[in-house]
């Protein structure tokens, strides 16, 4: 009975020493030395909008292999051909920006595709496998920083491998992976089998439409990347800036690329954050 009476004083005295080395050590000297790095260190530490997707290591795993999502990607890219007009409008610029996207991204080895599509709708959007669309209504009205940030966004969406996250949830997902597999398939079947398959998901374009948290990651693979390819990452924000007058003007020409997304105020306020930190590194 003592001994535990004595173990609780013991208990409550450390507590109370550890108590008092932290506030010395938070309120006390790091405080009086450098205020500015311990807020800053507090705001890192509770308000990083981004937390999730740090240190995450991307890969195929539990996923169609990359050969059956490169298999994907070509099938759905004939699919996009014959519901859109692709030009070679700009696309000679897209590639250049696109290609130092993609090289400086978390998924460099990957064969990328940039495509312009002719449209007075804003949009961009990425499939498995590499493929990237970009409207000529979008190259038009965004300098090279800012088109490389929406390009470096959709290199974000391959990395995560998104839609095959997406297809992964689909109930024609085996039907899918099925016909991606089989190897021993006529020629042609499999494009067939493939087509039936997509169909009944709602077609090519299900892939792309993507949550408010794939959003958000895409937007911070694509910021993280930019430096490296090049580009001033300040060209996202201002990129939503025009994006988010344009909605106030006329919104029917802002595709999904800005529809589906987050708040434009919040993806600013985030990729202000993001900019911030990397500066301090
Ligand atoms: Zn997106």
């Amino acid at each position: 009975m003592k001994n535990s009476i004595y173990r609780s004083l013991v208990a409550l005295t450390l507590t109370f020493v550890i108590i008092t080395a932290a506030f010395t050590h938070s309120g006390g000297v790091a405080a009086a030395k450098d205020p500015k790095s311990t807020i800053t260190h507090a705001t890192t530490q509770y308000d990083d909008p981004y937390a999730d997707f740090r240190n995450v290591r991307y890969s195929n795993a539990g996923l169609l292999s990359e050969t059956e999502e490169l298999k994907l990607g070509a099938q759905l890219h004939r699919e996009v051909t014959k519901k859109f007009n692709l030009t070679d409008a700009g696309l000679a610029r897209v590639d250049r920006l696109g290609q130092r996207c993609a090289r400086s991204g978390l998924r460099p080895n990957l064969t990328y595709k940039f495509h312009v599509i002719q449209s007075r709708e804003i949009n961009g959007f990425s499939l498995p496998g590499g493929h990237i669309y970009i409207t000529t209504a979008l190259i038009r009205i965004a300098n090279d920083n800012e088109l490389g940030g929406v390009i470096c966004h959709e290199v974000g969406h391959v990395v995560a491998r998104h839609s095959l996250r997406t297809l992964k949830k689909s109930k024609e997902y085996d039907d899918i992976a099925n016909s991606l597999g089989d190897l021993t398939g006529v020629a042609g079947s499999i494009a067939r089998d493939l087509g039936v398959a997509l169909g009944k998901m709602g077609g090519a374009l299900m892939l792309t439409v993507h949550s408010r948290d794939e959003e958000r990651e895409a937007d911070f693979l694509g910021v993280r990347s930019m430096p490296g390819a090049g580009l001033d990452p300040e060209g996202m924000i201002t990129m939503f800036q025009k994006l988010l007058r344009m909605e106030e003007q006329n919104s029917d020409l802002l595709g999904s690329l800005f529809s589906d997304h987050p708040d434009a105020q919040e993806r600013i306020d985030n990729t202000r954050y993001e900019i911030a930190r990397m500066k301090r590194r």
